[in-house]
């Protein structure tokens, strides 16, 4: 199973990319987390996504092949690839001939900016909590490995309106790359429902 989730950021797609690797046994490959835990990324890097910008698309496509490589046996969801219609025709390429599943989650603009100002994630194991609306059970201490959850650097008020005036620009236009290839399905992620809500939902459109 190969499994494609687009959304701007705040929309769950890592919450419900994990949960779905989990269940399907899948590899799960988010590249936001890739990038932050790569010791080799440089200064220049570091900034661009500091500053809400997009790292070069010939960067990142190296980096998701390296990684689609190693699955050759295994499916895989990816989390925050394609963000340019680039990569999504550079992905094409690699894959010629694989089928995957496209879902995207949509969500408006500020419900995405309450979610994101205050979302608090582990230093470790990466899950995703939030002051109001999922607090973990005990303060700044993630419930699955007690590690210390902090707030990312880009997940400030002026870096999250940037993130999102490039999703808009960049990262709409690959909603209608695979809209017109016809393997989209949208899944409505707003509106207060619950991980396990959206979680059931995520199954349904995928089919499985
Ligand atoms: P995320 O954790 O998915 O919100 O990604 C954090 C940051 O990493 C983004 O704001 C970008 O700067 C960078 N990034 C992640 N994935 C990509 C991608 N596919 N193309 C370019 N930049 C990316």
């Amino acid at each position: 199973m190969q499994i494609i989730l687009l959304g701007p950021p705040g929309s769950g797609k890592g919450t419900q990319g994990k949960k779905l690797a989990e269940k399907y046994q899948l590899e799960h490959i988010s590249t936001g987390d890739l990038l932050r835990n790569n010791p080799d990324l440089t200064e220049e890097q570091k900034n661009i996504i500091q500053s809400g910008n997009l790292i070069p698309d010939n960067l990142m496509l190296e980096i998701v092949t390296t990684k689609l490589k190693g699955c050759r046996d295994k499916g895989w969801i990816l989390d925050g690839y394609p963000r340019t219609t680039k990569q999504a025709k550079d992905l094409d390429s690699v894959l010629s001939g694989v089928e995957k599943k496209v879902l995207y989650f949509a969500i408006k603009d500020d419900e995405l900016m309450k979610r994101l100002t205050g979302r608090l994630t582990c230093s470790s194991c990466g899950a995703v909590f939030h002051k109001i609306s999922n607090p973990p059970k005990k303060s700044n201490i993630c419930d699955i490995c007690n590690s210390e959850l902090y707030q990312r650097s880009d997940d400030t008020e002026e870096i999250v309106k940037k993130r999102l005036e490039t999703y808009h620009q960049h990262t709409e236009p690959v909603i209608n790359y695979y809209k017109n290839n016809k393997n989209l399905s949208t899944l409505d992620s707003g509106g207060g429902k619950s991980i396990e809500e959206i979680f059931e939902q995520a199954k349904k459109k995928l089919h499985i």
